[in-house]
């Protein structure tokens, strides 16, 4: 088959980025967060990268079991606990680490008969509101588990509604929190990327490392942070010129003619479209870098193909692989703010879409 379109992974640039983010949180397990498969990476392309990490965090107990199956021994999170006994069950023969975060993954609990030891992070509600519990019921709910046999809780758990952006503070979002950290004397878990990069009083024994260890920048876009400066992108989005026009002065290309060319100027046609993962949402002036020149889509982004300005670049032509991002020059974060979306929603399925050439897998052994 002749392919139109390239996603490698960096796999020493996601090594290198783990590196980076342990010694930024010396003092606390980072945990690699693998969600949504690995953020559109491929769940084991990421965790074989990272054979040795101190632990990996999953939300369901499928991702936790296809991580055990490929020989992953070490300690694994799953932020979103179990959802019936079946899987409880599955958890403590696995010896996964799980979640509690609702009445009913407590009511398993106390119904539990075995002896079979079982950590435990109890998690406690933020202002996302979405799952966990207020602060003034977890007194009661280490009670009820806390006695159980087997059962060990690790520690209390939250996740901030806001880290990601850097106008606001971050102190406010975890006041309660804190309290009852000062309260239960129990260790915690709190840090996403973000969080991570902005304070250290919040590593606690185990930071979440999601967007960061991929590359992105976690702050809401256009944010310049300078720690992001050492993270290098792991992923890396490539597209053919399948075919080359010249546009004469007036004439518009691609869908809706949103772009009219103001003179004559030679016009690259990528193999590569919304279908395929580019983001749809892409506008004109959106940056891809064609042989070592950065230029910029123009027009409407296609099914199945991208149109771009090859008036700074005479030298391209058909066959010529562009980079739409994951160089250094050119991050997915850039193209994402063109497109108005989180990278992340750009990288999640890509994987699944197309074959993935690992880079720097060789070197794997001995790691
Ligand atoms: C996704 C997720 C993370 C990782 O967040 P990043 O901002 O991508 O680092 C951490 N904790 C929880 C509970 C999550 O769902």
């Amino acid at each position: 088959m002749f392919n139109t379109v390239s996603v490698s992974l960096n796999l020493n640039h996601l090594r290198h980025n783990y590196a980076l983010a342990k010694t930024m949180a010396p003092a606390a397990k980072v945990f690699p967060v693998l969600k949504s498969d690995a953020y559109g990476h491929g769940l084991l392309n990421i965790a074989g990268g990272l054979a040795h990490a101190d632990g990996f965090a999953v939300l369901q107990l499928e991702e936790a079991l296809t991580l055990r199956d490929a020989g992953h021994s070490q300690p694994i999170l799953m932020m979103a606990g179990v959802n019936d006994r079946r899987e409880l069950a599955q958890a403590q023969a696995q010896e996964l680490m799980v979640v509690v975060r609702s009445r009913q993954q407590v009511d398993m609990l106390r119904a539990l008969r075995t002896q079979m030891p079982l950590g435990i992070w109890v998690k406690v509600k933020s202002s996302i509101n979405r799952f966990g519990f207020n602060p003034d019921e977890v007194t009661d709910v280490l009670r009820a588990i806390e006695k159980q046999h087997g059962i060990s809780v690790k520690g209390l758990m939250m996740h901030f509604p806001s880290a990601d952006d850097l106008d606001g503070e971050l102190e406010h979002q975890w006041t309660d929190f804190r309290a009852l950290l000062a309260q239960t004397h129990l260790p915690f878990s709190a840090a996403n990327s973000a969080a991570m990069l902005r304070d250290a009083g919040t590593h606690g024994t185990l930071v979440r490392l999601g967007s960061t260890l991929y590359g992105n920048n976690p702050f809401v876009a256009g944010t310049e942070f300078n720690a992001l400066q050492g993270f290098r992108p792991v992923m890396r989005f490539e597209a053919r010129i399948i075919g080359t026009v010249r546009l004469a002065a007036g004439e518009p290309i691609g869908y809706g003619g949103s772009f009219v060319a103001d003179r004559s100027m030679r016009v690259g046609v990528l193999g590569c479209g919304y279908g395929d993962g580019y983001p749809s949402s892409a506008v004109t002036g959106t940056p891809v870098i064609v042989g070592g020149v950065r230029t910029r889509v123009l027009g409407n982004v296609a099914m199945n193909a991208i149109f771009v300005d090859l008036e700074p670049v005479p030298q391209a032509q058909v066959d010529d692989w562009v980079t739409l991002w994951g160089d250094e020059r050119l991050r997915i974060d850039e193209v994402a703010q063109h497109a108005a979306v989180r990278p992340e929603a750009i990288q999640c399925g890509l994987t699944k879409k197309h074959a993935v050439r690992l880079i720097g897998e060789d070197e794997l052994c001995g790691a």
